[in-house]
């Protein structure tokens, strides 16, 4: 059995039920914070005063706009675009926008929701947003891209600013989008604020290694995880789901560190390449192809397997990193998962794992990086990215990428020794739920009621 909402929690939930219908993700976020916090309030019932566990519940702001625009033949689209101010208590709202068909605002609140989390274990001046479209890319050509993020940025632009809100990338957003949204931006307001959105190219304000910064940094939360085990990742068997920018820079670095990753995955299937991933080929493909992975199988030829639909679990792996989308791992993969030696999972995308799934690894034992903490190296670059820009500097690459490892020690440390002060050793989900509160609660708390 799973464990439950504390009672004195208990009406704040139902209350968002109530609230939030039919926002199913969103209740899953908060339902696995409410139930950390039990642990919190026991011990110091302050936080549950002043109607500070409400409020964190509760958006300060959720804009929902129409997005018009017009695609190559001429037709008129109509997408609805959202922006979900969730919470400024430790800085400007921060977080990235999801173009993709699935979202809603049920999605884009609980990605606000875990962003305000996972922001605060960073410990940089960020509080947490989140926003994006159902606007789907694939298959739009450069042209129709750009209208749409022009289009998205024609209503945006009032909301966002580097003391206010600033976006970035997340699921079909990535460089070219972020340069088509900061141009319209820059058009539109005739300031060159480079800090109003990161994830920006190198020639306008970008920081160096950003785009590797969530996968390289899920990977070094990894590593120090293993570390308390006295394990490396030297020989260990991958899986890295997604083949995205977080799945293509967690594949390289875990290679770097000496572990072979045999398997990763779009929407449609999966590849199997037991010589471990050719990550220039998956990069051709993905990134300047910008084609299904099945083709990754065909370019490589007879050794790799293609396997359409079916889960990318089911598989012997030592190390497996959750990096596509939330809830993609079921408690069944799980379950197979620790049948095939597993010794640890870092989830490289947002709440990939079902709470099922988690229970059954935390049963087992098995190692478990939440992705409020693994995966924030994101952001927390980002927060590197916005540093630059207002101190208007560039760091060489080895110079950012030393501060992000440092970043997910001490992410990972917190989390750690957290767990053990809450009676949880070891219990890193725990650990990052409520040494994220704390943060956010202290600054709440001293704000006043706002
Ligand atoms: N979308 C990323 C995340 O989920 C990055 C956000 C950012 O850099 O602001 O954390």
């Amino acid at each position: 059995m799973t464990e439950q909402i504390h009672a004195r929690l208990l009406p704040i939930f139902n209350q968002v039920i109530q609230r939030n219908a039919g926002e199913g993700e969103f209740h899953q976020a908060v339902k696995e914070v409410l139930v950390s916090l039990g642990r919190v309030v026991s011990k110091h019932p302050e936080y549950a005063e002043q109607g500070l566990i409400e409020r964190l519940c509760e958006p300060e702001r959720q804009i929902i706009f129409r997005v018009p625009w017009i695609d190559d033949e001429g037709k008129v689209h109509i997408n609805r675009g959202f922006r979900v101010q969730f919470n400024s208590a430790l800085g400007p709202y921060k977080g990235g926008l999801r173009f993709h068909p699935s979202v809603n605002v049920g999605i884009i609140k609980f990605l606000g929701f875990e962003q305000t989390f996972k922001n605060a274990l960073t410990g940089m001046p960020i509080g947490g947003g989140k926003g994006g479209s159902d606007f789907n890319p694939r298959g739009r050509s450069d042209h129709e891209i750009m209208r749409f993020c022009q289009s998205f940025m024609m209503e945006l632009h009032r909301h966002i600013g580097e003391y206010i809100d600033v976006p970035a990338g997340d699921i079909g957003v990535a460089g070219r989008e972020i340069g088509y949204m900061f141009g319209q931006f820059k058009r539109l307001t005739n300031r060159y604020e480079a800090g109003v959105i990161t994830g920006k190219g190198m020639l306008y304000g970008g920081s160096r290694a950003r785009t590797e910064a969530t996968g390289y940094g899920t990977v070094y939360f990894v590593e120090r995880m293993l570390a308390t085990r006295k394990l490396t990742l030297e020989g260990q068997r991958a899986v890295v789901s997604g083949s995205g920018n977080v799945a293509i820079y967690t594949i390289k670095k875990l290679t770097e560190l000496g572990a072979r990753v045999i398997a990763c995955s779009d929407s449609n299937g999966h590849v199997v390449d037991e010589d471990g991933i050719d990550l220039a080929l998956l990069q051709e493909i993905k990134e300047q192809r910008r084609e299904r992975i099945s083709h990754y199988a065909k370019a490589r030829g007879g050794h790799v397997k293609y396997i359409e639909g079916g889960s990318i679990w089911q598989g012997p792996c030592t190390i497996a990193i959750p990096a596509a989308t939330q809830n993609e791992l079921h408690e069944q993969d799980a379950k197979e998962l620790v049948k095939n030696g597993l010794i640890a999972v870092g989830e490289g995308a947002n709440m990939p794992s079902t709470p099922e799934a988690i229970h059954v690894f935390q049963e087992a034992g098995i190692l478990f990086a939440p992705a409020k903490a693994a995966n924030a190296g994101g952001v927390a670059t980002s927060a590197l990215e916005m540093q630059q820009n207002a101190s208007r500097d560039s760091w060489t690459f080895a110079e950012t990428d030393a501060r992000l490892a440092t970043i997910m020690r001490g992410i990972h440390d917190l989390c750690f020794e957290t767990a053990e002060e809450y009676g949880v050793p070891g219990d890193y989900l725990n650990g990052a739920n409520i040494a994220g509160f704390i943060r956010v609660a202290e600054a709440m708390k001293a704000l006043g009621v706002i």
